[in-house]
């Protein structure tokens, strides 16, 4: 629970907007996601969450500073961290086994490792019986399941979330939320490092070991919040159980 997985040191991010200006989205962020643990990420829109996000996905490279993937600095996206989208960023032209393949496209892994990791993560995740269907035919639920089979096929050590569950209904969110503790919680299951940007708090206390909440103008943790009561791994997965059943 102490190695870091991920260290961002000193990371700042400037942007040029279209006039020409500058504009500073984060300051001097330092933040550790330690082996193990789910840290929720907070703050007002446009403090520069999912910046940060992209940053550790190695999406995009920061203007000062360096995001580390243990010992490596991350330059690239790279197989060890998969990221979730609010808008699910799904593919329309291709079908739900085909997006979720897309995850393991870049790794050179051959086509029957491929077909077998697919089916396991459709299988997992519960979309057995939609492969062949188009985005446009599933729920908003069930396309997001979409977005987490096509980042957990990868089998990353740290999962990105960014508002994975914000464009669901209630009770949508709660069942995905349910199924996501209920695989973290399985001994076998590769991903056990998440972080996560929500807006919402109650999602933050439920999941996470550790709130780290991002100010505005520029960026910068302003505060960090240990959840005061560690939770018990075991109810931490089994919680939302009945909703799942
Ligand atoms: P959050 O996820 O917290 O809402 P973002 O990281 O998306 O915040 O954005 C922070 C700020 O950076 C916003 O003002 C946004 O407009 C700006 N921004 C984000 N990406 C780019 C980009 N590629 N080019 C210019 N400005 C950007
Ligand atoms: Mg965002």
């Amino acid at each position: 629970m102490s190695t870091p997985v991920i260290t961002v040191d000193r990371v700042t991010k400037n942007f040029t907007n279209p006039s020409g200006e500058q504009l500073a989205v984060l300051s001097d962020v330092r933040m550790e996601l330690r082996e193990g643990e789910i840290v929720a990420l907070l703050g007002k829109s446009g403090s520069g969450k999912s910046t940060l996000m992209r940053i550790i996905a190695g999406l995009v490279q920061p203007s000062a500073g360096t995001a580390r993937l243990r010992e490596a600095e991350i330059t690239a996206p790279n197989a060890s961290t998969a990221m979730v989208f609010q808008t699910f960023a799904l593919l329309p032209w291709l079908t739900v086994r085909q997006n979720v393949e897309l995850g393991l496209r870049a790794q050179g892994i051959p086509a029957y490792e491929r077909a077998e990791r697919v089916t396991d993560a459709i299988d997992m995740i519960g979309l057995d019986g939609f492969e062949n269907a188009y985005p446009k035919e599933l729920s908003g639920g069930m396309r997001q399941r979409v977005g987490f089979a096509r980042a957990l096929v990868v089998r990353p050590e740290v999962l990105l979330m960014d508002e994975p569950f914000s464009a669901l209904d209630v009770l949508t969110a709660e069942n995905l939320r349910g199924e996501l503790m209920r695989l973290w919680g399985e001994s076998a299951f590769p991903t056990k490092t998440m972080l996560m940007v929500t807006h919402n708090i109650e999602e933050a206390v439920q999941l996470a070991d550790r709130i780290l909440v991002l100010d505005n103008n520029p960026g910068r943790i302003k505060g960090e919040l240990e959840i005061a009561i560690p939770h018990p791994r075991d109810t931490r997965s089994t919680r939302f159980q009945n909703l799942v059943d």
